[in-house]
């Protein structure tokens, strides 16, 4: 190692600039790099080039290169601990470090590696908002929306290759999808095995464009989407459909369309959960003497029997005529508050009868007033 001329390797002078011998590696890289170069003798043009490279390209071995004929300084005094610190202070942290990795991804970017897009990853969800009817929201519906989104090209089954058939053999892996790439650190040469960065491990390249999709093996369209809502949904849940979202650009799965669901309020039910409830104004009288009253339902109505003396206020519980739980047979109750309602206007000969309904009450006909009055006035 010490005895190879490393100005010679890189074709550059002894008085070279650093960046004059960045851009003779980068240039020599890519000309030997053996993804990029098949003859035989380039994987070991490549192994001196980086070997040179290694050193010229770090200031402080360069200057113990062209001092000592040797990147380590001198080989005696380098097993003591000053050389170790140094070692990793200097050389590794510093300027090669960074600028080896930079010049490596510079190469792939350059031959158009595309090292991200073809591996596994998941489409964008979809986030939609919808808004329904209260009787949509409770008994379900099924809604058919236009959504926009990204689709896998059916024409070529996500390849980006005319019918899907129209690969040659990736010239770089040779079919393979896996390429070596060999590394020199300071720790000596690694070689690692990677996905090969022109086709993307798939071992093949597009020979011929798919027209519809433009080689990408998806497209944007407007996609007719039936939700199926189900019954009992409630104002700010979400609908998930999986996999009814935005195609992934490379390979991989679809994400999800969200639908956040908003639901209109009802002029007389009012919902809480499972349970609807409202308030009902009877004329007072049939609080008094009871009867049967019409009372609507969700769905319908029903004949509500309200017994004689029915205090004002008093909630009738309706079973199971509520929302239906989600995606379970069991149903919240009816919630009825019965309220007296007085006449509109009251006849001189109404009041009179009143009255005299009144004056045949005595105050133990009334306990709980009773009782209030002794103990509170
Ligand atoms: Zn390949
Ligand atoms: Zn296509």
């Amino acid at each position: 190692m010490a005895n190879k001329d490393y100005y010679q390797v890189l074709g550059v002078d002894k008085n070279a600039s650093a960046d004059e011998i960045k851009s003779a590696y980068r240039r020599l890289a890519k000309k030997y790099h053996p993804d990029l170069n098949k003859a035989p003798e380039a994987a070991e043009k490549f192994k001196e080039i980086n070997e040179a490279y290694e050193v010229l390209g770090d200031d402080k071995k360069r200057a113990n290169y062209d001092q000592f004929g040797s990147a380590d300084g001198p080989q005696f005094s380098n097993a003591g601990g000053g050389g170790f610190s140094d070692f990793f202070g200097g050389g590794f942290g510093g300027g090669f470090g960074g600028g080896f990795s930079d010049i490596f991804s510079d190469i792939f970017s350059a031959f158009g590696g595309e090292r991200r897009s073809r591996v596994s990853e998941r489409g964008e969800d979809i986030n939609l908002a919808m808004k329904l009817s209260f009787e949509e929201a409770i008994f379900g519906v099924n809604k058919t929306i236009t959504v926009s989104k990204i689709q896998t090209c059916s024409d070529c089954s996500g390849t980006g290759a005319k019918n899907g058939t129209a690969f040659s053999t990736c010239p770089d892996c040779r079919g393979v999808g896996r390429v070596r790439i060999q590394q020199n650190t300071m720790f000596g040469t690694t070689i690692r095995e990677a996905n090969c960065p022109k086709c993307g491990g798939t071992g093949k390249i597009i020979k011929d464009k798919c027209a519809t999709c433009g080689g990408k093996g998806y497209k944007r369209v407007q996609s007719q989407i039936t939700v199926k809502i189900p019954a009992g949904i409630d104002d700010g849940q979400t609908v998930r459909m999986r996999g009814e979202g935005n195609a992934p650009l490379g390979k991989g799965i679809n994400g999800d369309l969200n639908i956040r669901i908003s639901v209109a309020p009802h002029k007389l039910f009012k919902r809480d959960g499972m349970n609807l409830s409202y308030d009902l104004y009877v004329p007072f009288t049939t609080l008094l003497l009871g009867g049967k009253v019409d009372v609507a339902l969700p769905k319908g109505k029903f004949a509500l029997d309200i017994k004689e003396r029915t205090p004002s206020g008093t909630i009738m519980r309706i079973k199971g005529k509520g929302v239906k739980a989600l995606n379970k047979e069991s149903y919240g109750d009816l919630l009825i508050t019965l309220k007296s309602e007085p006449p509109k206007s009251l006849t001189a000969s109404q009041k009179e009868m009143l009255q005299k309904l009144s004056n045949s009450f005595s105050e133990s006909d009334f306990p709980k007033y009773k009782d209030f009055k002794k103990s509170n006035l």
